[in-house]
């Protein structure tokens, strides 16, 4: 099907990044929100975003000009009739969404394609109760939209070919890099980010080094652009906390995503991160950190001669941080939850890695990463249980 006019519903943050890419993308857009004026704020900030743009040349004038003036709003759900595809971006509860797709399917009828920014729903369970179920799929932009290349676009169990094909043109061409994900726990790349944080936190508690320590070895060894504690002092300790429960819970409850009680005390301590001043790290005036010394390391590396010059404790930080990057992979590639070319694009496009899970498993390769599995499961338990087939997947997907 061919996609000319594309509708926004809720006009936030997300929202209203979403139409902006939209209308630079050529299509005929709408903005819908509940009120007159939260639509309006909503499309005015998205002209200033557009005008921004073009002076810091990421687009011309002409373009700015010509995106704005295909942007409409309205607070009416018939408003959108006449769209080709819906992006649902409104407050992330189960029920309001599915009001919201059952409204829209009443106001605009059978043949426009729905789409839902959900991150931590399940998207089979917003297009229950929906009617034409087959044609809502899970179109999952990261924040900033205009800046995030990365678009995951979601299979629910019974989304057509035909609206996921849609919503993949679309994605393109709005400018971004789509990936087809299976309708699982956080997606792709929130759930392969999960050992990021959750090893790291282990790593902590096993005393092998202090937070900042371990910040340093990940930036300067692994190659990763923010080391896993001062990710979490800036996205929020009480927020990562929720997204750890969240998956704890839809995961089943496996130990290698079981929330860390070192971050669960900070939390109730009020240790927030950034916002609340501390965190892992004092936020207090004078702390910014020194500027990282140019090594001439390649990274990621995990050669130990290199490691050396960044600490003592480095090797041993990195191999077990690889492992479980390898083995949250093995896991998520047995369960079909994206390809290994997509996994990795998900991860370089959303969390800006230096590689991707299967480049980390291929630099640790499928013995190491299986050994060092293994021993530590003997010695800490189930958080460590290597995924079924370990060896066998990576070797054939890396
Ligand atoms: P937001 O609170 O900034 O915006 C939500 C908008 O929805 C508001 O403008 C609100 O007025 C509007 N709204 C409220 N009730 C509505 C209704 N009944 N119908 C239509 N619109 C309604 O939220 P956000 O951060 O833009 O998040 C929107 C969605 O995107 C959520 O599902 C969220 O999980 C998802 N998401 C957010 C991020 C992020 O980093 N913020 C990233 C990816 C996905």
């Amino acid at each position: 099907m061919s996609v000319s006019r594309v509708g926004v519903i809720g006009a936030g943050t997300m929202g209203r990044g979403i139409a902006q890419i939209a209308a630079l993308g050529g299509y005929e857009t709408v903005l819908y929100d509940v009120a007159p004026d939260i639509v309006e704020i909503g499309a005015s900030r998205l002209r200033e975003a557009l005008y921004k743009g073009a002076e810091r040349e990421r687009w011309s004038i002409d373009d700015a000009l010509a995106a704005g003036s295909r942007v409409e709003t309205t607070i009416e759900l018939t408003g959108l009739a006449g769209c080709d595809l819906v992006v649902e971006a409104a407050p992330e509860k189960l029920e309001l969404k599915r009001q919201i797709f059952t409204g829209l399917a009443e106001a605009v009828g059978p043949e426009p394609v729905f789409a839902t920014n959900t991150s931590s729903l399940r998207v089979s369970e917003i297009a229950a109760g929906v009617p034409q179920p087959d044609r809502l799929v899970g179109m999952h932009f990261f924040n900033p939209p205009p800046l995030m290349k990365l678009v995951e676009v979601v299979a629910a169990e019974r989304s057509s070919e035909a609206a996921l094909a849609a919503t993949t043109e679309v994605a393109e061409r709005m400018g971004r890099t789509p990936i087809r994900a299976k309708d699982s726990p956080g997606f792709v790349a929130n759930r392969l980010a999960r050992p990021f944080t959750l090893e790291s936190l282990r790593i902590l508690g096993d005393g092998v080094a202090d937070a900042a320590t371990i910040d340093r070895i990940v930036r300067l060894g692994g190659g990763f652009r923010m080391g896993p504690f001062e990710l979490l002092d800036l996205i929020g300790l009480d927020v990562n906390l929720e997204i750890a429960r969240s998956f704890f819970a839809q995961g089943g409850e496996p130990e290698r995503w079981r929330p860390n009680p070192i971050q669960e005390q900070l939390v109730a301590e009020g240790c927030l991160g950034r916002k609340s001043g501390r965190g892992y790290h004092d936020y207090g005036k004078d702390a910014e950190r020194e500027p990282d010394p140019d090594l001439g390391i390649e990274t990621p590396t995990l050669d130990p001669a290199q490691l050396a010059q960044v600490d003592p404790a480095a090797e041993e930080v990195l191999t077990r941080l690889f492992a479980q990057i390898a083995n949250e992979a093995a896991f998520a590639l047995e369960e079909e939850i994206a390809s290994p070319e997509d996994m990795d694009t998900a991860m370089k496009l959303g969390f800006n890695w230096p590689v991707g899970p299967l480049g980390f498993a291929k630099l640790i390769g499928p013995d190491r990463a299986a050994e060092v599995l293994e021993r530590l499961w003997a010695e800490k338990g189930p958080a460590y249980e290597p995924a079924p087939e370990l060896r066998r997947i990576i070797s054939s997907s890396t």
